[in-house]
């Protein structure tokens, strides 16, 4: 079978490989296998605040070789910006990075007089009152509103921390406006890792509410892994899955077999 009559693979992380910093036991060695394989795989994450090469960095310390293969919501939001365009970004290195390689500048905002189009919203560690005015400032005067991503929370060492989206919130408040959102299940995000992966694959996630319908936008098929936030308990769920197993170890070799 050439590689191209394959059908790609699209991985969510957290709760599908790992959760936080442990490993879930044997998820990392079925997809290194595929990578090995020669499939097309890709790793589809939320997580706007680390830069690739991070990211690439983690997935090699669980012995992926991920290297162009990660596609952030990062990513996603710095494709609904134009080349040369002006960027207020309310977030992290991520999304500075995806800005820049878009060949978009990031600019201060209307608060130190520079005039933005885009205002870029996503997990900032270093936001600021004078960070979050800067946003506002820049939407009040006719920027674009950008929001990588809409989770509340996210995962850490300490407990559940604000995620990306309760910063997109405060903006939302304060102005008014509503952000066109990139990240997973939306549509950015679903036509980047489509126009890297290809129209026929499978999304393996453990969130119906993003992976899922994350799926569905895409086309894709969804595998449910029971690893992260759903349990056995919470089936049925919408929308259905084509494939549920306890974890990637189990799952991939299942849709292997069948595909
Ligand atoms: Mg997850």
């Amino acid at each position: 079978m050439d590689e191209s009559s394959r059908v790609a693979w699209a991985f969510d992380l957290d709760g599908v490989l790992w959760t936080g910093r442990d490993p879930i036991q044997g998820s990392a060695d079925a997809v290194a296998a595929l990578v090995e394989g020669g499939h097309r795989v890709a790793f589809v994450t939320n997580n706007s605040f680390a830069t690739v090469a991070e990211q690439e960095a983690k997935l090699a310390s669980f012995g992926i070789a991920a290297q162009g293969r990660v596609i952030t919501s990062a990513m996603a939001g710095a494709s609904l910006v134009e080349e040369g365009e002006r960027v207020y970004v309310l977030g992290g290195p991520g999304i500075v990075e995806a800005v820049e390689a878009r060949g978009a500048v990031v600019v201060d905002g209307a608060g130190s007089g520079e005039r933005a189009d885009v205002v870029l919203v996503g997990l900032d560690r270093n936001l600021s009152y004078e960070r979050l005015s800067g946003a506002v400032l820049a939407l009040h005067a006719g920027a674009r509103f950008v929001a990588t991503n809409t989770d509340s929370t996210y995962p850490s060492e300490r407990g559940m921390l604000p995620g990306g989206g309760s910063i997109v919130a405060a903006v939302r408040y304060a102005t008014g406006a509503e952000p066109v959102v990139a990240g997973k299940p939306h549509d950015a995000q679903a036509q980047l890792v489509r126009s890297v992966l290809g129209p026929d694959g499978v999304m393996i996630g453990d969130r119906p509410e993003t992976d899922g319908r994350f799926a569905s936008a895409m086309g894709y098929r969804f595998g449910l892994v029971l690893t992260g936030v759903t349990g056995r308990d919470d089936l049925p769920i919408e929308p259905e899955p084509s494939w549920v197993e306890d974890d990637v170890a189990r799952l991939v070799p299942r849709i292997l077999a069948e595909l």
